[in-house]
């Protein structure tokens, strides 16, 4: 420990010497500026040494910040003293720019005329690179490194400041999502889903160009702020341009991956006073794209309407499930050899308190969406188990089956078998007298689990029926790949089989091609006594529709067994 509290220069030199700060002092009066060794080593004079003047010193400063340094000293030598502190970045000897922190304080006279003004200078090139480091991941997305949400929401704000100020600065908000992006990732892997969105992410930052901002937001999200817009029209075509490029097919690893995006777009407009209702809006205006099956959609008014009615539609659904408010609905199917009724499709109802019955087409949507079906479904089974339990007491001598239609979401859920056999032991009802109805939305998602699923069905004695068949996506062809045992050709064909010609071939080809494969078909929606001879004559083994009888309440449907007309 110094024994004296005021230590002597040469000790203080010999700090100096040691210290990892420099040090300088500038003489106002003389206008001469001194600086320690360390000074000169951090900025790298040692060849070169700073001249005696505070102006090599501001020479040396980032000529983009030299104005505000200006301004911090000339601000703090006319204020009260105290201690002055910037940072700015610094010309090295070797060219290179330096962060530097410096801290000074000065010292004046009685009269307070400012003598010396002294202090330390640190080198804090490290420090700002991590910090700018952490501000660029804050705003930018680790995997793709596109701006994120944050720094597209700053953007935007700006972008609508502007527009406050020139009104006819236009812009549009696109929000895609790439379609069936969870079917790569799950089929192929984790790495070639990243390596996919990494590339989707470098089209997308090629095609738009350095105005415009592409930023991911989500998983398979992402926005576009496209500037100077010229109006609706132009806006789609850039986002039509946007969606062709990812359609382009791609390489990776061997692999060659199709993938799509649907748009949703929201225009600029005086309306928006935050940015985070622009990117809503694109968002409803993709909901809206996803629920028509894909492609680009402009977002209006009426879509937000019924984003909203169908918050409520979600709401009111949860409450009927508590209020036990559905219902299941029998409509007939008849054999055509013999003209009686020889089972029913279960169809479920919503006893609405206000708006009365309501069609599952109203409801079954928003259901498949929250995931409410799986609910619906499983009390549809249920109810309609124990009903033709029932029947088959009261009616022993009859040939009695039961259709039931399970949701393309609940197919797939690991869940479905043993429910299915739990429900058939509890209502005591025997595996093959029911046939679960799918749709051909099942298979596309994800065909092989699919296929299995009905294995394991058959397996417990259930069979599976493939509905609306004839309207998918799919091909004739991948009905031999699946083992299903029926057939239900959509009511579409039908009704129309009698007055086009097509259609009347698409259905001769449909049975004949069940027939070759050893399923039995079923005609939906005859409304008619002509399409009824029709479907006979084309050996067509069952038939339901509104020319029989519409879907009945239980009770009906026990009066039709009763009186056991032969159509
Ligand atoms: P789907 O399984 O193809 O059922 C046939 C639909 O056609 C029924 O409509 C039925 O009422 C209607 N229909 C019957 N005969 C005729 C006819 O002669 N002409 C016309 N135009 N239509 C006829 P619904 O009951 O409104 O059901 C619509 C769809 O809702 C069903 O189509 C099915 O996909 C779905 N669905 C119904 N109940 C359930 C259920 O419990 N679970 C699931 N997941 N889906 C269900
Ligand atoms: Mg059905
Ligand atoms: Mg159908």
């Amino acid at each position: 420990m110094p024994k004296s509290a005021s230590p002597d220069t040469k000790s203080m030199v010999l700090a100096a010497a040691g210290a990892k700060d420099a040090l300088w002092s500038w003489d106002v009066a003389s206008d001469s500026f001194s600086t320690s060794a360390r000074f000169r080593e951090l900025l790298g004079l040692t060849e070169q040494p700073l001249r005696g003047t505070p102006e090599d010193w501001f020479e040396r400063i980032h000529p983009r910040q030299r104005d505000r340094v200006q301004r911090v000293v000339e601000r703090f030598l006319s204020g009260k003293g105290g201690v002055l502190e910037v940072e700015h970045q610094m010309r090295h000897g070797n060219g290179r720019w330096l962060w530097v922190s410096v801290r000074a304080r000065e010292h004046r006279t009685l009269d307070g005329t400012v003598t010396h003004l002294a202090g330390s200078l640190s080198d804090i090139t490290g420090q700002k690179a991590h910090e700018q480091k952490l501000l660029h991941d804050a705003l930018h997305d680790a995997l793709t490194g596109l701006p994120n949400r944050t720094f597209f929401i700053n953007q935007l704000e700006h972008h609508l400041a502007r527009a406050r100020r020139t009104p006819n600065h236009r812009f549009a908000v696109l929000f895609l999502d790439l379609d069936r992006f969870k079917v790569i990732n799950d089929g192929h892997g984790h790495l070639v889903g990243d390596r996919l969105l990494k590339e989707l992410a470098d089209r997308l930052g090629q095609l738009t160009g350095s105005d415009h901002v592409v930023a991911r937001i989500g998983g398979d999200e992402f926005t576009v702020l496209l500037v100077d817009v010229r109006g609706r029209q132009h806006a789609l075509e850039q986002a039509h341009r946007v969606a062709e490029e990812l359609r382009q097919p791609m390489q990776l690893d061997g692999l060659e991956l199709y993938t799509s995006a649907s748009i949703g777009i929201a225009m600029s407009d005086p309306k928006y006073a935050r940015a985070e209702d622009l990117i809503r809006d694109a968002d409803t205006a993709l909901y809206s794209a996803k629920r028509a099956g894909g492609g680009t959609v402009v977002f209006d008014a009426k879509m937000r309407r019924d984003a909203v009615a169908a918050v409520k539609l979600e709401t009111d659904l949860r409450r009927a499930s508590e209020r036990n408010e559905f219902e299941v609905f029998y409509q007939p199917v008849v054999s055509l050899s013999s003209g009686h009724v020889i089972g029913f499709e279960a169809l479920v109802r919503w006893r609405h308190p206000v708006r009365g019955l309501v069609a599952p087409d109203d409801f079954l949507p928003i259901a498949e969406e929250t995931g409410m079906v799986v609910a619906i479904d499983r009390m549809v089974l249920l109810q309609a188990c124990r009903q033709l339990r029932k029947w088959k007491d009261l009616f022993k001598e009859r040939e009695l089956t039961l259709n039931v239609n399970v949701s393309a979401r609940h197919f797939l859920l690991p869940d479905l078998v043993r429910e299915t056999r739990a429900i058939l032991g509890a209502t005591r009802v025997r595996p093959d007298d029911i046939t679960i109805e799918i749709t051909e939305a099942v298979l596309l998602d994800d065909a092989e689990a699919g296929a299995s699923v009905i294995k394991q069905l058959n397996r417990l004695g259930t069979r599976v029926c493939i509905d609306d068949f004839g309207i998918g996506w799919s091909s004739l062809s991948y009905l031999t790949r699946l083992p299903v045992q029926s057939l239900k050709i959509d009511k579409q064909f039908t009704q129309t089989m009698l007055s086009s010609d097509e259609d009347h071939k698409v259905v001769q080809a449909i049975v004949a091609l069940a027939h070759s494969l050893n399923l039995s078909v079923t005609a939906e929606g005859i409304d008619g006594v002509g399409q009824l001879a029709r479907m006979r004559e084309l050996g067509c083994q069952r038939a339901q529709g509104y020319y029989f009888a519409a879907p009945l309440e239980a009770s009906a449907a026990e009066e039709l067994l009763h009186s056991d007309p032969v159509y």
